[in-house]
């Protein structure tokens, strides 16, 4: 989705002047874990020519024939800090991006000859940063492994179809969660997509009717398009990479509304565990 990258679309052409390294294990080079020296060596006097964003991989091509992914995972944040501007936050919330950075869980730090500053922050320290060649960019895994993107126009209520026909006996809470299959879609909107199309979180992608699958297209597009134009939500989840503050939140039907009305039927909203994450749901609503 790259209407939010707007604060990361601003690097372009910046060079960078240097990078501190203070957990070697978070890079790769080569395929190779912790060669800060030869890391360095690329980055260091490269000008970012492009950075894209899916889901929680910033892909950043480089004037020197080379790309670097910067991987979120589970507990990533990016903190991008210029002169006499407010500090542009992005990424997981955890530790909360209202604390001073650079702080114990920033990792690595890059120095634009600009003067500014992007800080990669991670408690959990399973994200990291790549570097390789354009030759290999195909290579990649990250990227080639992610799904399609909910505005991508190649994603039509067929394809979707089609997509839920090959995975029938997976639950489509769970599909949706998948970035494999769409990427891109949080808990929050998995949920509230859910509601929107009156499914249960449990039901079989194989055993979904035509018409329930358009209604549930129709849920994931108005829903993320919403919640972009309000900015994201920032409910114990990903939060936007321009770290604009979450106003979607009261928006939300379900989501974190467990034991509250339902909006459609005035019933009770429950939660139920699937697959490790939390699911919100009205039970009369959706079958
Ligand atoms: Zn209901």
């Amino acid at each position: 989705m790259k209407q939010l990258n707007v604060n990361y679309q601003k690097k372009i052409g910046r060079m960078i002047k240097d990078v501190e390294i203070l957990k070697p294990k978070l890079i790769y080079y080569n395929g190779k874990r912790g060669d800060v020296k030869s890391f360095k060596k690329i980055l260091v006097g490269a000008r970012i020519k492009n950075v894209q964003r899916r889901a929680k991989i910033l892909l950043f091509e480089l004037s020197n024939g080379y790309f670097f992914i910067l991987h979120l995972k589970m507990t990533g944040q990016l903190i991008l800090r210029a002169k006499g501007e407010k500090d542009a936050t992005g990424g997981h919330p955890w530790p909360s991006l209202m604390n001073p950075t650079p702080n114990k869980w920033t990792h690595i730090t890059i120095f634009f000859t600009d003067k500014s500053i992007l800080y990669f922050n991670d408690i959990r320290q399973f994200g990291y940063i790549k570097i390789f060649k354009t030759s290999e960019l195909k290579k990649q895994k990250e990227l080639n492994l992610l799904g399609i993107e909910p505005f991508d126009k190649k994603f039509t209520l067929n394809i979707l179809i089609n997509m839920l026909l090959d995975r029938p006996k997976t639950k489509i809470k769970q599909l949706l969660l998948d970035q494999h299959f769409i990427s891109g879609i949080g808990n929050i909107y998995a949920d509230e997509s859910l509601y929107f199309a009156n499914i249960h979180p449990t039901r079989l992608a194989g055993k979904l009717q035509t018409a329930e699958i358009k209604k549930l297209y129709m849920g994931v597009k108005s829903i993320i398009l919403k919640s972009i134009t309000m900015g994201g939500t920032s409910a114990n989840t990903y939060v936007t990479l321009n770290g604009k503050k979450g106003v979607y939140k009261p928006f939300l039907k379900v989501y974190g509304k467990e034991g509250e009305p339902c909006s459609k039927c005035q019933g009770n909203i429950s939660r139920i565990k699937l697959g490790g994450r939390s699911s919100h749901f009205c039970p009369d609503c959706q079958n």
